[in-house]
């Protein structure tokens, strides 16, 4: 990149041609958000924004590194999802925007339940799922568990600087939170779903710098459902619900073993791009 002062929007522009020279996806958006993050102006006001010095020098750096396919989010160190802004630390997982229509359906649930409304994120990460349901439904008891101890403190930094209560717990699954014993209204969870043989041949921005802990879903891919439907139940409450996200053609599969596990099946709900993305059950026992 050339340096000396230029339009923002020329910058982006250059940058963006020289990503997609190297095989980056929607290189535009990458180029555009890095530099509107890094100016903290919004994507629309490059245009009206000159770049220079320093910010140049930086720009130049977040392009070589997105040229090695590292995310603009790992890159930037955070993510926005919904309305919260959430720091990745080392080695959470990137939220994505799939996820976003995971916290749609569990606010429905928690609407139709009504309050007080216990609520679980198994698995939480960087904090997504959990935050974004304390932060939009601020009279629920929100938990969250991860089995990371690093996830955990980002995710704790997290519900600290979004200004959100939720409780933390380090977990396997539900694995020591015998204190929410027949207590929890709805479970949700986002847990590992790739098949394992299926990890190597990822694009290089997840397999490469996502968690495989949070990927790795055993050989077939469905290891943590079968264990959260084997597990879950003690920390329940009768009529529980259950919202599951679920990788691509996954629905069939998690519905029949949540049904042989004595749940009762409710649904399956598409992401905004029209992708069956969560699974939402009750348990009756
Ligand atoms: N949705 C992530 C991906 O596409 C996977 C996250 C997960 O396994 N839960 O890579």
């Amino acid at each position: 990149m050339k340096s000396g002062a230029l339009r923002a929007r020329d910058a982006a522009r250059e940058a963006a041609k020289e990503l997609a020279e190297s095989g980056v996806l929607e290189p535009d958006a990458s180029a555009e958000i890095l530099l509107s993050e890094l100016l903290d102006v919004r994507r629309g006001e490059l245009s009206f924004q000159d770049v220079s010095g320093e910010d140049l020098r930086v720009y130049s750096s977040y392009i070589s590194r997105r040229k090695d396919r590292e995310p603009v989010q790992r890159i930037l160190g955070y993510a926005y999802f919904r309305n919260v802004k959430l720091d990745l630390g080392e080695h959470a997982l990137i939220p994505r925007p799939d996820t976003e229509s995971v916290v749609e359906v569990a606010l429905e649930r928690v609407d139709e339940r009504g309050c007080p409304c216990r609520v679980l994120d198994v698995g939480t990460g960087s904090g997504a799922i959990a935050l974004s349901i304390a932060q939009e439904r601020r009279t629920c008891e929100v938990h969250a568990s991860d089995v990371s101890e690093d996830a955990l403190r980002v995710a704790k930094r997290n519900a600290e600087e979004n200004g959100v209560s939720v409780e933390f717990h380090v977990a396997d699954i539900v694995g020591g939170l015998e204190n929410l014993a027949g207590s929890v209204d709805l479970l949700v969870s986002n847990p590992p779903y790739i098949k394992s043989g299926d990890l190597r041949s990822l694009e290089p921005e997840v397999r490469d710098h996502d968690p495989l802990l949070a990927l790795d879903g055993g050989p077939d891919g469905l290891d943590f459902y079968r264990r959260i439907f084997a597990e879950a139940p003690p920390i329940l409450k009768h009529g529980a619900d259950i919202v599951l996200e679920i990788g691509d053609g996954q629905s069939e599969d998690v519905m029949e073993l949540g049904s042989s596990a004595g749940f009762v099946p409710l649904g399956v709900r598409d992401d905004l791009a029209g992708t069956p993305r969560s699974v939402l059950m009750r348990w009756e026992g």
